[in-house]
């Protein structure tokens, strides 16, 4: 069984084409720079690589191309579109309306649209690429794999802000996290590898990258996440703030004239660890100055840290405990200089990590922690396409 992972963005759309009996990516690529000047893709099949240069006006000729790059005789990987058994669709907001991977069909797609108002920055590109691909291939089945599925499990005091009650019945607003996708499947790989009993775990899982969320999975089921109502929530990230006092906002619209719009997009895209350093929102970088004496890159990370040591705190309360802390993602997975401050003074809760393992590069799973100290502490690499192929083909069975 082949499937096709479409992970749709609004200027780029990133696939993999997956061979599911081996787990084998056959073909994997990206459309950059959708309905802008200069678009391009680039495929990698074993290792060719190709790069097409070619105007895109919209997500449909991107997908068009990405068929045409895949069955190509020279470069491509298959033969004939009919080869590719279904798609898996990242669709980054579920809304209350579904917990689990579901089949595409008119309803589904119905509720999606629906759902562009909770997500407007990220729904409608989903959306094009769902539709672009059904244009293409109306008879392949296609799942559609949500952000937010894996947090539906949160209990209702968990997911609830303090705001009016009817706010919540009316508008939907509620935390429901985001990052799902990576979250379960990080927590089910520990589980696995730690051989713990799936119904008898307490597991944080820290998804730090670009976005970076923090879960808490009791028994293999999500009871709270630090991203909220939007991924703007929880730690502070690249260029996003996290939780900042709400009352800021109108502050920021006062102070620095912005329009609500205004203050939003710059507490997006030019807060964070960027914002505090002024340098990058490249931990490397901000690596290098730190070391290079600059205090702002230093102070970035250390607030970083800090930030996700508070989450740890708060979900060992709320689960009453801690098993296993599991570091995945870009950051989670290479920088060890952030693991060892996230680690430090931690023994109150058996964190102990070999600061030595902590440093060596491995691409595999693999345990952090002390032979003898409580809690496991592992790295974990993520894989959010292999995840939504597996959900897919698994919707299929
Ligand atoms: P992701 O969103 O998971 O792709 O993570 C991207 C982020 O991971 C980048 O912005 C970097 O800050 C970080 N990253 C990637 N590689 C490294 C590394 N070797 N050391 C430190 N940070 C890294």
């Amino acid at each position: 069984m082949k499937i096709l992972v479409i992970n749709a963005g609004s200027s780029s759309l990133k696939y993999q084409l997956i061979d599911m009996t081996t787990e084998n990516v056959i073909a994997k690529g990206a459309v950059e720079r959708i309905g802008i000047v200069g678009s391009f893709l680039k495929q990698k099949v074993g290792d060719k690589e190709k790069v097409i240069n070619k105007d895109l006006a919209n997500h449909k000729e991107a997908i068009t191309l990405v068929f045409c790059a895949l069955v190509d005789k020279e470069f491509g990987a298959i033969q004939d579109m009919k080869e590719v058994d279904a798609v898996g669709h990242r669709v980054v907001h579920s809304g209350e309306d579904f917990n689990k991977t579901v089949l595409l069909n008119a309803e589904v797609m119905k509720i999606c649209k629906k759902n562009i108002e909770l997500a407007p920055l990220h729904m409608p590109a989903n959306i094009a690429g769902i539709e672009a691909c059904l244009e293409v291939m109306p008879n392949t089945p296609m799942g559609l794999v949500f952000d937010t599925a894996f947090h539906a499990s949160l209990p209702k005091h968990a997911y609830m802000y303090g705001i009016k009650y009817e706010d919540y019945e009316n508008y939907k607003i509620r935390k429901y996290g985001f990052h799902g996708t990576s979250h379960k499947y990080v927590s089910q790989n520990a589980i696995a590898y730690l051989k713990l009993e799936g119904k008898n775990s307490k597991i944080i899982t820290c998804h730090l990258g670009n976005g970076s969320s923090i879960s808490a999975v009791k028994n293999g089921v999500c009871m709270d996440t630090s991203m909220g109502f939007t991924p703007l929530a929880g730690v502070l990230m690249g260029t996003r703030s996290g939780d900042i006092d709400p009352a800021i906002i109108e502050f920021l619209t006062i102070k620095k004239n912005f329009t609500m719009q205004q203050a939003i997009n710059y507490l997006n895209k030019e807060c964070g660890v960027y914002g505090i350093s002024g340098v990058s929102s490249d931990f490397r970088d901000l690596f290098t100055a730190m070391k290079e004496g600059n205090k702002r890159a230093k102070l970035a990370l250390e607030m970083f840290a800090y930030q996700i040591k508070k989450y740890i705190g708060a979900y060992v309360a709320a689960m009453n405990g801690i098993d296993c802390l599991v570091f995945t993602a870009g950051i989670g997975e290479n920088d060890d200089y952030i693991r060892s401050l996230v680690c430090k003074d931690m023994e109150c809760f058996g964190i102990d990590i070999d600061l030595e393992e902590n440093k060596m590069r491995k691409n595999s799973i693999r345990e952090l922690n002390k032979p003898n100290s409580k809690t496991k502490v592992l790295i974990v690499p993520t894989n959010e396409e292999l995840a939504i192929a597996r959900e897919t083909k698994a919707l299929l069975q």
